[in-house]
């Protein structure tokens, strides 16, 4: 029996003490949600990543406040800095000090959207701050957050790490209400529900409007006298709270933390909402939690190995991942190396439970930036090679493993073996740190159409032949869950992995909205 269907049977099976029929309709009622989390639509993100040579997924944004810092946007701007592999396609600070907010907004790099005199301009003692991501052709400096709105409770500003699920089916019910929208994110939403709320009481409003969003977010809301932090009642997005003498900070990962000297307090619960006002800080909760979710891509790609997430260090998890998959799929091989950044703590595990000496075999091109000049095909199909170099003396005449953390299109994967290959290596044998990538991800990933995700419609072999491989395998998702080992007790181990098994902890809908940026 599979653990989805041992969960709906362990469900009904303790609804037994309410009478046949309170536990035939509480059945169904489960199995109604269950099917709600199938969509099978063919389509998602249509066009992302459509042009971009190195088809990577990518976290959708990052999020930094303060709470009682006098200098609290300089906090911001070197968390932000922290936090830039979640997003680079825009930043934003916003400020709230005596003469109420000041905010600054600009598309590019943190070093880039802010100078000194900026940081200067931006006086006052609570902050919240976001970067968000980049694909071409969406870049718009409407949708940079913070948003800042002035409603009839006065000044409000939001940011937010992840995706509304129901953004859409929100957006056109608050429309026909009467709310004008300004952007096309789905960030805005939540503004307009607080705004049209009954409560006039700020938090209660606030309340009451998270409880209508279904997704995985993690969001900052500040007015003029009150900061809130709320995570989604999964905790599908990572969110921490720190210290730093009497200031407190939030951040969407702890390596933000250290870059400022902050102490990591606590991880936001799920359906928690932290409120910070001149009465201090208190913890509340507008849901009761759900399934534990954390995002499982999170251990496996997009934070820094430096951060932990639930007091579980992201380099470690990644190391014994690639332990997991020297036993799961051992070769023999003379040299082991790495798809920089996020495969070098796996090849280092793989290493160590092997004996097979880790090598730097493939080197990344860090200061790439942006190209303004629209490349030809064959520049584009060049990509691949301004990103990453093989190292001849290494590879040459050696049998490689190539240890990476995932396969999306496949078109990456081909083009990393054959500059290998190019560079005299004899064998390439790819090992993947995750198991097949083959559904979207709704809760703030940008993922490719689901018809363009290759384990979606190849087997193992069929992709070990498509990208040109000796050999090929994935991680197990045992194998996966017993590396991260977050929780043995809780379902699938307290993490979502619908984008490996469909399994996802949200009702999806029929209208999935696309990301917490833009369409
Ligand atoms: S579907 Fe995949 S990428 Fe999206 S939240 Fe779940 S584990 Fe993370």
């Amino acid at each position: 029996m599979s653990d989805a269907v041992k969960a709906v049977v362990t469900h009904t099976a303790g609804a037994k003490a309410d009478g046949p029929e309170m536990a035939e309709s509480r059945a169904e009622d489960h199995q109604a949600k269950r099917e709600a989390r199938f969509w099978t639509g063919p389509f998602y993100n249509a066009g992302a990543l459509h042009d971009d040579p190195f088809d990577k997924l990518r976290e959708e944004c990052g999020v930094f406040g303060v709470v009682g810092h006098p200098d609290a946007a300089s906090l911001c701007y070197y968390g932000l800095h922290a936090l830039q592999h979640r997003g680079q396609e825009s930043a934003g600070i916003c400020v709230a000090g005596g003469e109420g907010f000041r905010f600054h907004r600009g598309m590019g790099l943190v070093k880039e959207v802010f100078t000194s005199d900026v940081l200067r301009s931006l006086q006052g003692t609570r902050a919240i701050a976001h970067v968000r991501y980049s694909t071409s052709g969406k870049s718009e400096l409407v949708n940079a957050q913070p948003l800042v709105f002035n409603y009839r409770g006065g000044e409000l500003a939001l940011a937010t790490n992840g995706n509304i699920v129901n953004a859409d089916e929100l957006r056109r019910r608050l429309e026909k209400a009467g709310s004008i929208f300004q952007t096309t994110s789905d960030t805005e939403v939540l503004a307009h529900l607080i705004a049209r709320s009954e409560h006039d009481d700020f938090e209660l409003a606030v309340k009451e409007s998270l409880r209508q969003l279904i997704g995985g977010y993690a969001f900052l809301i500040m007015t003029r006298d009150k900061l809130i932090a709320a995570l989604d009642p999964n905790g599908l997005r990572p969110f921490v709270m720190g210290r730093l003498g009497d200031c407190t900070v939030l951040a969407s990962e702890t390596c933000a933390f250290d870059v400022i000297g902050a102490t990591y307090v606590r991880d936001i619960q799920p359906g928690e909402m932290i409120v910070f006002d001149e009465r201090g800080m208190r913890a509340e909760r507008f849901a009761e939690p759900e399934r534990r979710a954390v995002c499982s891509m999170e251990f496996i790609y997009f934070a820094r190995p430096d951060s932990d997430i639930d007091q579980i260090n992201v380099h470690t998890v990644r190391k014994r991942m690639g332990r997991r998959l020297a036993m799961e799929s051992f070769v023999d091989a003379d040299v082991v190396t790495a798809v920089p950044d996020s495969g070098v703590s796996a090849a280092i595990g793989f290493a160590e439970q092997t004996g097979i000496p880790y090598e730097i075999g493939l080197i990344k091109n860090r200061y790439m930036g942006r190209t303004f000049i629209e490349p030809s095909q064959s520049l584009r199909e060049q990509g691949v090679k301004m990103k990453l170099s093989a190292v001849r003396k290494v590879v040459e005449g050696k049998r490689v493993v190539m240890i990476d953390d995932s396969i999306v299109r496949g078109t990456t994967s081909l083009r990393i073996v054959n500059l290998l290959r190019e560079a005299g290596a004899k064998e390439v044998h790819v090992r993947i740190t995750s198991p097949p990538y083959m559904n979207p991800c709704f809760y703030g990933i940008d993922t490719p159409d689901r018809k363009d995700l290759i384990a979606s419609s190849h087997s193992v072999e069929e992709i070990r032949r498509k990208i040109n491989a000796d050999s090929l395998h994935f991680l197990s998702k045992e194998g996966l869950l017993e590396s991260i080992g977050r929780s043995k007790t809780e379902y699938n181990g307290a993490l979502c992995t619908a984008c490996f098994d469909h399994d996802y902890p949200t009702i999806i809908g029929t209208e999935p909205s696309v990301s917490c940026s833009t369409k």
